[in-house]
Order: structure tokens, then C-alpha cells, then sequence
């Protein structure tokens, strides 16, 4: 977090970069199937608000992935995951928390979908919820 408050972020190779002026969600790890495919493991994302968030992409790197009920943003010169949205809440968003500069001053508070993790993951010591 920088002195005004507010957070960047940027994918791999820096083509897509964001600030978000607002506060932060705490981190939760998402291990649903869709999560674990689009980031290779988990998604470890915070979430912000849709109006505090500022996304620079002077060239139109930043691709939405659509699934049913969402879409995975994600760098097309990198890969590098970025965000998840749902279709039916168009005020927030989540960001995938290691793409932000550190420190985050966040905590990862919770585990989402750890039924749907692969076997070969060793179950968090953190609470879990089975809803996205
Ligand atoms: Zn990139
Ligand atoms: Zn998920």
C-alpha cells in the first residue's frame, strides 16, 4: 500500500497494471475446479469494488476468460491471472492477490470450495465455505 492509500498491481510482464483507491477484501484461497485450472493451483484473491479499481492497459492486453455466470481476466502477453468477476454482481471485483505489490497488508482468512481441490493439495488450517 502506498502513502495515499491506495494499491497497485500488475501482471508478469507489466503490460496490464491497476490501483485500486479504495480498501481491499482479505484474501480467500478458491479451490473450485474452474479456479484451480485458470491459476494452476489455487486463486488467492482479494476484491474490490468495480469503481475503485483502475486498470491500465494501453495495449489491450487484458482478456476476459467467460465461464458460465463469470469470466477469468487475464494477461494475453503473459498469461498472467488476473481477476474473476461474476455476471451477477457488477459492483466488485476480485483480484488475484499475488499480483499485488507488496506489502498488501491483507491476510488470507478463509478457503473456499476445498472439495474440489486436487488430491494432491494438503487441507489448509483455515476455516472453509463451500460457496463462491
Ligand atoms: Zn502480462
Ligand atoms: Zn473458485
Amino acid at each position: 500500500m502506498s502513502a495515499d492509500g491506495s494499491t497497485s498491481g500488475r501482471c508478469l510482464c507489466g503490460a496490464v497494471t491497476y490501483t485500486v483507491s479504495g480498501r481491499l477484501r482479505e484474501v480467500t484461497d478458491c479451490h473450485c475446479e474452474r479456479c484451480r485450472r485458470f491459476t494452476g493451483h489455487h486463486m488467492a484473491a482479494s476484491a474490490a469494488a468495480v469503481a475503485d479499481l483502475e486498470i491500465e492497459d494501453p495495449t489491450g492486453q487484458l482478456t476476459w476468460h467467460p465461464v458460465p455466470g463469470a469470466a477469468y481476466g487475464f494477461c494475453a502477453t503473459c498469461g498472467s491471472s488476473l481477476f474473476w468477476r461474476a455476471d451477477a454482481d457488477h459492483t466488485q471485483v476480485s483480484i488475484c492477490a499475488g499480483t499485488l505489490e507488496t506489502p498488501t497488508g491483507l491476510r488470507t482468512v478463509e478457503a473456499w470450495w476445498t472439495s474440489q481441490a486436487s488430491d494432491y493439495f494438503t487441507r489448509p488450517d483455515l476455516p472453509e465455505r463451500l460457496t463462491e
